[in-house]
């Protein structure tokens, strides 16, 4: 019965990714004409409005709906925020880690470190940067400008910032999306605002407090995201020191994904990683996106 139900999955998982890969051609595709389109039609309105034709040809291939509707019932079994199904760590070639950045967003959580962007810029550092649909929101200028810079990858860290759970359950006293169509829609909202926003789907997700239950992570797989988590909790969700960020970054390994925050220019945060990211660098260990 269980190896019947995680063999579906995988099957489900499977033909979600291709799903997904169709998605990415050709909603990239749409977008890139949309774009053009828009572009020119500010211009010159009655002559290309035709052009945007190609969209009827791409219907979306990810429905959150029937995605929600093919879990429903489905009892979680695991709970966290590193089980099979999460990327922690990513296969390097050489001394290569991966630098994540929340800005997790809502309210106190909408601001900008702009002492650890600019630096980041400056030293040319990518990162991937997991922005939550109310930062977004609160900042679209500035999120219209990270997208365009290549330096930085968007992901999505959720519409509310809840634990992507089914049950509700909840981590740090945050309470977790409370269904299968809660946490689909947890995900869903801000993977449509940033296809808009970037002009391409996201490709990674990461849960609000980074916990997740096994439904879950499998739900975000077929909604054609990777469920991302980390393997050096680098600034304890903002609230640690400088010297305690330098610490925590002292286990730069091969392949390690480190979680920091950018929207509290207050923490230690900024100053730990511009202290400690040159040193990291002068050990040969390269930054790469996920
Ligand atoms: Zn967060």
């Amino acid at each position: 019965m269980l190896d019947r139900g995680m063999a579906r999955r995988r099957m489900l998982g499977i033909s979600a990714a291709l799903a997904a890969g169709f998605a990415t051609t050709g909603c990239g595709t749409a977008q890139n004409n949309t774009t053009t389109a828009q572009a020119t039609s500010a211009t010159t309105p009655p002559a290309t409005s035709g052009r945007v034709a190609p969209l009827s040809t791409a219907p979306p291939a990810v429905s959150p709906t029937a995605v929600a509707d093919r879990y429903a019932g489905a009892q979680p079994r695991q709970w966290g925020v590193e089980m099979r199904g999460i990327t922690s760590t990513f296969e390097a070639t050489g001394k290569q880690m991966a630098l994540t950045f929340d800005a997790c967003g809502g309210p106190g959580n909408n601001d900008v470190d702009e002492s650890l962007v600019s630096f980041l810029i400056t030293q040319q550092i990518p990162a991937t940067l997991f922005l939550n649909k109310r930062w977004i929101d609160a900042n679209p200028a500035r999120a219209a400008q990270l997208a365009l810079n290549p330096l930085f990858e968007l992901a999505n860290h959720g519409v509310a910032h809840k634990p992507l759970s089914v049950t509700g359950r909840a981590a740090y006293g945050i309470a977790g999306t409370g269904s299968v169509r809660e946490a689909a829609d947890e995900v869903w909202a801000n993977h449509e605002r940033l296809t808009t926003l970037v002009g391409k789907p996201p490709r990674f997700f990461r849960a609000g407090t980074a916990h997740y239950d096994d439904v879950a992570v499998a739900i975000v797989k077929e909604l054609g995201e990777a469920p991302v988590g980390y393997s050096i909790n680098a600034d304890f969700g903002a609230t640690a020191s400088a010297t305690q960020v330098q610490s925590a970054m002292n286990a730069a390994a091969p392949g390690a994904i480190a979680l920091a925050h950018m929207h509290r220019p207050q923490s230690g945060t900024g100053a730990g990683m511009i202290a400690v990211l040159p040193k990291i660098r002068a050990m040969g260990f390269t930054y790469v996106h996920l």
